[in-house]
């Protein structure tokens, strides 16, 4: 057996969802009052998330990527990555986090294997920041982005939620973050998952908008091959800049042929795809290998050619209605 799909897709890489929790309220993600949040009971033990993984090692799974809710408020998060990087056959561990804790953090998670880290940041000004936010604070951030500059921990991946109206007045500043230092920023299409359509319609912005204001303002980009864990994207750097630039545009531009992910959802749900809604549960099984195996089969198969967020009615039956931080971004 191995991680294919019914598309011929070979799946190497799993984005493990560790909490739902999350120290922030970002306006594209949740509400004020955050999400409604999963018992602790159920969601999976570390021993029971490096069991899934030591099952899907020797199928060809060789990626993790441990999100969340926010990672980093899960205590022992490095004793996770430390058990997860001894497991044969994996070779790369990463986080996506928003960076508030890091700092303090980096050289515990450093020190149990933790290669690479995305952080989200959707301003660079304070303000703004802390509406997008809605609780946040950049000096943190920042603190953690030099801390991982200087401790090596390279390059570092920038994730920036483009809203029309909110931070496209910011698209040069974060493409000068680039000439610098090893840094990619990686521009990411709102996505209409969390069922708020309206401020999704309002704020939704094609990642266009980004190559012409580069062209605008006179910056050559050149295409990039190459960056480690850039499945899903574009690659561009700026003529003699140190880090690149990437466009993730799931809305605009379907990139579901080359997808090579799966996920783990907190509570132990196996999901095929982001966007849709069949899920798998595997917490009871993950005693038994052989009848993950074939849970996990029966989960490759369900996945669907491609997703229709450009295409389907928020809201619908088909389409998601939970947020990033439900299921795990
Ligand atoms: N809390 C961590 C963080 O913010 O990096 C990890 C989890 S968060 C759900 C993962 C990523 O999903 C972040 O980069 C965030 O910006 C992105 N995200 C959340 N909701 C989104 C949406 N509706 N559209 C596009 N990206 C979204
Ligand atoms: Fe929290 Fe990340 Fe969602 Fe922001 S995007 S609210 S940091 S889970």
């Amino acid at each position: 057996m191995n991680l294919e799909d019914n598309y011929g897709r070979k799946h190497d890489y799993l984005r493990i969802s560790i909490t739902d929790r999350c120290n922030l309220r970002c306006i594209y993600c949740m509400g004020e009052d955050g999400i409604k949040l999963l018992d602790h009971n159920d969601i999976l033990t570390y021993e029971e998330i490096t069991g899934f993984v030591e099952v899907l090692a020797p199928l060809g799974l060789r990626r993790l990527r441990i999100t969340g809710g926010e990672p980093l408020v899960r205590k022992g998060v490095e004793n996770l990555i430390g058990s997860l990087s001894k497991i044969s056959g994996i070779e790369d561990i990463a986080l996506t986090t928003n960076g508030e804790l890091l700092g303090p953090m980096l050289d515990k998670l450093m020190d149990n294997g933790l290669k690479r880290v995305n952080i989200s940041l959707d301003s660079l000004k304070p303000e703004l920041y802390k509406r997008i936010t809605r609780v946040g604070s950049l000096e943190n951030v920042l603190k953690g982005i030099n801390s991982a500059l200087i401790k090596g921990l390279t390059p570092i991946k920038i994730n920036v939620v483009l809203m029309a109206g909110i931070n496209d007045g910011e698209i040069y500043d974060f493409l000068k973050l680039t000439l610098d230092d090893p840094i990619h920023v990686r521009f990411i299409e709102y996505m209409p998952l969390d069922g708020h359509d309206q401020m999704w319609s309002k704020r939704y912005l094609p990642l266009n908008a980004v190559k012409e204001k580069a062209a605008a303002l006179g910056f050559r980009l050149n295409p990039e091959e190459g960056i480690v864990g850039n499945g899903t994207a574009e690659t561009w750097r700026i003529h003699g800049a140190q880090g690149t630039i990437g466009f993730i545009n799931p809305v605009s531009c379907h990139f579901c042929s080359s997808c090579t992910r799966l996920r783990l959802t907190a509570d132990g749900k196996f999901k095929p795809c982001l966007y849709w809604q069949e899920e798998i549960n595997i917490r009871g099984a993950l005693k038994n290998p052989l009848t993950l195996q074939s849970l996990i089969k029966q989960g490759l198969s369900l996945k669907h050619e491609k997703h229709q967020m450009n295409t389907q009615t928020q809201g619908s039956e088909q389409g998601y209605v939970r947020s990033m931080a439900q299921i795990g971004g």
